[in-house]
């Protein structure tokens, strides 16, 4: 091999990419399956490991191949939960986020899927921040494979691409990495224990649908009203909430699942009675509920415009306005926030790129 040459990276390739890769080599596809069942039951990250493998494609996959994807900087866990955040340095050093979340009945590990993020949402440290580029399969899969080493891998119950970035917006890797965790041979994670957020991108919405995967959606909505989500959400100047909805009644339909709003509470802009009242009417246009998410600060990253003045909706106001939701028989949580001190909760992620 030349020096040139760069390592195939095996990480990340679907089961069936992996068969057709040892097919390319001349072996047999089931080494394909072989390697899959190191990489993602035997959580193996080298090739000297897969014992079933004949010494020569070893050394040869050493020389050809790659496991290697991030590196652990480091390690914070919240003083007030048992809220863990993971710092990675991606191979051309740049860096990304994890969040591990335990809970009473399961432990949600929420991923990222770009270094940082294009849409430049108001109230998020994460589109504060920019954007790089998009993460790598590997380097979606690679957050996994790193918690399950370190906490077990049965103890990595539910996924959720909460992380940095939109995973809409990254479909291929976001979507070879739907494969990998739900494929049988990976005994770990299924469907209705994973979950895409997506800020609105109808068309993906339905390739996803299209794609049978059926995991779970949430629509970051934020607001049933297009002016409001037009200030604080730039995307939906390009993709209007009809079209997202349209999208989104696809989805259900086709995935028979019911799609989660999630709802950011922003003091006197979406807290409203009018909001109450679009909001109902939007959720009786499909299968649905609503997460309320109390809005966390995103002073950190020293925001400016519209950003520095977003203020999360009092308490006891967050809980009437879930209520009255109710009250409309419309399905309502409202979610707790996880990790604030340590800057792991739900918009808080974001590196600093000077
Ligand atoms: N890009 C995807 C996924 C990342 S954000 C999306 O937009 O859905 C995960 C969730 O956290 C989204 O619903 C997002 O709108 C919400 N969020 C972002 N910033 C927040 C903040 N400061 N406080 C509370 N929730 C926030």
């Amino acid at each position: 091999m030349k020096l040139t040459e760069k390592k195939t990276q095996l990480k990340g390739l679907t089961l069936s990419d992996l068969r057709d890769f040892f097919s390319s080599l001349g072996e047999p596809k089931f080494r394909g399956d072989q390697v899959f069942n190191w990489i993602y039951n035997h959580l193996a990250d080298n090739f000297n490991e897969m014992k079933n493998l004949p010494a020569t494609l070893r050394s040869k996959l050493n020389e050809i191949c790659t496991l290697n994807s991030l590196e652990l900087l480091t390690t914070q866990k919240s003083n007030q939960t048992n809220t863990q955040k993971f710092l990675f340095l991606t191979t051309d050093k740049n860096k990304i986020e994890a969040v591990l979340i335990p809970e009473k009945d399961r432990n949600t590990l929420c991923i990222s899927t770009q270094v940082g993020c294009p849409l430049d949402c108001k109230f998020c440290a994460t589109g504060l921040m920019g954007y790089k580029r998009n993460l790598s399969a590997a380097e979606i899969i690679d957050q996994y494979l790193f918690a399950a080493k370190n906490f077990g891998k049965e103890n990595i119950t539910n996924i959720v691409y909460m992380g940095m970035g939109e995973p809409l917006l990254n479909f291929n890797s976001t979507l070879n990495s739907i494969s990998i965790f739900t494929n049988q041979l990976n005994k770990g994670i299924s469907r209705n224990r994973i979950t895409i957020s997506t800020a609105g991108i109808p068309n993906k919405i339905k390739e996803l649908a299209d794609s049978g995967y059926r995991v779970k959606l949430a629509f970051s909505l934020h607001s049933a009203f297009d002016s409001i989500r037009n200030k604080i959400m730039p995307i939906n100047k390009k993709y209007p909430l009809s079209e997202n909805i349209e999208a989104l009644k696809y989805y259900a339909k086709k995935t028979n699942t019911r799609i989660t709003f999630e709802y950011t509470m922003l003091k006197k802009i979406n807290d409203t009675e009018a909001d109450i009242r679009q909001l109902t009417k939007l959720c009786r246009q499909l299968p649905s509920k609503i997460n309320i998410i109390p809005f966390n600060s995103i002073e950190h990253m020293n925001p400016s415009g519209i950003s520095a003045e977003l203020k999360t909706t009092e308490i006891e106001k967050i809980y009437s306005f879930a209520d009255k939701l109710r009250n409309n028989n419309i399905t309502v949580m409202i979610r707790d926030t996880q990790g604030n001190d340590i800057a792991a909760a739900c918009g808080q992620l974001a590196i600093k790129f000077k």
